[in-house]
């Protein structure tokens, strides 16, 4: 049996620490917000590169409340990619802006700029690039479109943690960059927690207003606001996760080569791209086959954890029925979404169940070709 996460294993090595921090804020009495918090931020901003990091409730509400901060209002338009986890379009849709979709590139599963430019009208005001997977999206090309119409770049990096682009950390790349700390993600919480960053001091600042219902002082309420403060529980648990964080990251990336070298060579299945100007983080490991159905019976058979990112684009959920779309309309994204199967990834993996991990795919997809 190997699982598609195994967070248990994730936590045992630094699981006195985490013990300790969480006494340490038992003792402290301060649980919503406080130095815990601050300090965090401090720290995942110089993680990222970044001026500023705002610690909120969740990856949704860092989505959310960056947009309100950026002032996206009703009547606007936001571009972003059909093939993400749908928080990205509901913080959209919570800022009373229309989500516009843009088709991806098929080798990368990553926001297309030719898509893009394409879909941008009078009124468009952002951009949200998703960092899928843990690569980023193709940053140059998007900045250069978002600078030639005014457009704001938010990045979703809620699945980018530490993946650089031509050397700069995702998240520090457009005018705000956010991140989900979901324990299943890169850095992870016992819980649920968020961060914004930014080199803009009033986003951040808007932020840190908006998180703390809008307060300008304690009771008196400038804007209207939300309950989006980081559980200083959460903080605390963060900033020792936060210290290995790189080395965890390193272990993907040398998974991800160790899967490589095994599927290069096994016909009907294809991994996911990674582009040229990224150092990706392995969120997640999909790979893209035609024989989705019979290698998920197979897995299921062998016990093995796997996953599928995502099984319906955002354009054909019920959910945002109201947009109006129909199928066939972002053809990329509809085909990825019934061929992508993402593979166990985790820092604690090891070799030989990644070896079982292809053989199973091999027996299931080849015809070997001859070495
Ligand atoms: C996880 C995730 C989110 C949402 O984060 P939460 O912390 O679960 O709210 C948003 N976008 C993407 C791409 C994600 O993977």
């Amino acid at each position: 049996m190997i699982p598609f996460l195994d967070l248990c294993a994730h936590h045992a090595p630094v699981r006195d620490g985490l013990c300790r921090a969480m006494s340490r804020v038992l003792d402290s009495g301060q649980f919503a917000g406080g130095p815990v918090v601050e300090d965090f931020e401090k720290h995942f901003a110089q993680f990222c590169g970044t001026q500023h990091a705002v610690g909120v409730g969740s990856g949704t509400e860092a989505l959310w409340l960056a947009l309100l901060a950026c002032g996206i209002q009703p009547g606007d338009e936001v571009i972003l990619p059909p093939n993400t986890f749908i928080a990205t379009a509901e913080a959209v849709l919570w800022c009373g802006a229309r989500p516009v979709f843009a088709d991806v590139d098929e080798r990368t599963c990553l926001l297309d700029p030719a898509a893009v430019e394409a879909a941008i009208t009078s009124r468009t005001r952002a951009l949200i690039p998703v960092h899928l997977f843990g690569s980023t999206a193709p940053m140059d090309e998007l900045q250069e479109i978002a600078a030639r119409h005014g457009l704001q770049v938010i990045e979703d990096a809620c699945q980018a943690h530490g993946a650089e682009y031509r050397g700069r950390r995702a998240g520090s790349l457009g005018r705000a960059g956010c991140f989900s700390f979901y324990p299943g993600k890169n850095l992870g919480a016992l819980g649920e927690a968020g961060a914004v960053v930014t080199d803009d001091p009033e986003v951040a600042e808007r932020i840190r207003c908006l998180r703390d219902h809008g307060q300008s002082a304690k009771y008196h309420h400038q804007h209207l606001g939300w309950n989006g403060r980081m559980d200083a529980l959460q903080a605390a648990i963060l900033l020792i996760k936060l210290r290995r964080l790189s080395a965890c990251n390193q272990l993907r990336r040398s998974h991800a080569r160790c899967y490589l070298r095994q599927l290069q060579s096994i016909d009907n299945v294809r991994p996911v791209d990674c582009p040229a100007d990224c150092l990706p983080v392995h969120h997640l490991f999909p790979i893209c086959t035609a024989r989705r159905e019979a290698l998920l019976k197979a897995l299921r058979r062998r016990r093995i954890g796997h996953g599928i990112h995502y099984p319906v684009p955002l354009h054909l959920q019920p959910a945002l029925e109201s947009l109006g779309h129909r199928a066939g309309e972002f053809p990329v994204a509809e085909r990825l979404a019934g061929q992508l199967l993402s593979l166990p990834m985790y820092p604690e993996l090891n070799q030989s169940q990644i070896e079982e991990v292809c053989g199973v795919i091999s027996a299931v997809c080849a015809h070997r070709r001859a070495a």
